[in-house]
């Protein structure tokens, strides 16, 4: 990578209370890049994303974004300087229609739009994402393929420059993961860099540009999808056995 990187993470750390999430974390995100986050359960990914998007405010480190810092700037600020992230358990707004979710998101996100412009472009993203046909539905009746679809349109819905994916693909069945994937694949190629968690570490290596393994709250391995299942400590990570774990 060359350049300043869409975002630069250094030396980040994170306690609660006595516990050290993150210790002394280093992540860097090139535009348009697919990284891979991944790691055992526990390893801090979550966290990191939490501390990127700043509902997390880091203990020590440094964040920034295109070069400027951000480790200490609120949550709605990061969004307008163009990150967006996913929840690992979807938290759309359970009284509201699947368009109104994704037009809320854009009305309070980077540009802040009026309601009719937002609901015009809500239907964009809904098609980008494939809920076209579910616009005026309830969330509540949503299937959980389409919860994490609707989460991924509601991050889309900012217009990002980085969006950070917490297990989207976790509990579809493999056609969903399959749609799952090739829409994070689109992502990079209109040019959003992503940060993508997946349990499953062969389904974030087929996407990945690069990977990134935390354990026990701190960098394991990083470098090229090929290099990090080839190494050593990885696999020692993930009970010595088989990566998939
Ligand atoms: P991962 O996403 O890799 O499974 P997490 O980032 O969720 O890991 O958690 C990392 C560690 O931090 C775990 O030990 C977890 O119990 C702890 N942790 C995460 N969030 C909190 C919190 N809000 N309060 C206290 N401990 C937390
Ligand atoms: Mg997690």
């Amino acid at each position: 990578m060359t350049g300043t990187p869409l975002l630069k993470c250094a030396g980040v750390s994170k306690r609660f209370g006595g516990i050290r999430a993150l210790d002394g974390v280093d992540l860097e995100v090139g535009e348009g890049e697919i990284i891979g986050l991944v790691g055992p359960n526990g390893s801090g990914k979550t966290t990191l994303l939490s501390c990127i998007a700043g509902s997390h405010s880091v203990s020590s480190g440094t964040i920034e974004l295109a070069g400027h810092d951000i480790a200490r700037s609120a949550p709605h600020r990061r969004a307008h300087a163009g990150i967006a992230r996913t929840f690992q358990v979807p938290r759309p707004l359970g009284s509201f229609t699947v368009v109104e979710n994704v037009a809320m998101s854009m009305m309070f996100g980077r540009d802040r739009v009026a309601r009719t412009a937002a609901l015009d472009r809500a239907d964009l993203v809904l098609e980008r994402v494939g809920l076209d046909a579910h616009r005026d539905r309830a969330v509540g009746v949503l299937t959980l393929h389409e919860r994490k679809f609707l989460e991924i349109a509601r991050a889309l819905a900012l217009d990002p420059r980085l969006i950070l994916l917490d297990e989207v693909l976790g509990g579809l069945n493999p056609a969903e993961a399959a749609e799952g994937m090739s829409l994070i694949a689109s992502l990079r190629d209109s040019g959003v860099a992503v940060v993508y968690i997946e349990h499953n570490v062969r389904a974030v290596a087929s996407l990945a540009d690069r990977m990134y393994v935390l354990d026990r709250g701190r960098n394991l391995a990083h470098g090229s999808p090929e290099a990090v299942l080839a190494d050593p400590s990885v696999v020692a990570a993930y009970l010595g056995g088989e990566v998939d774990a």
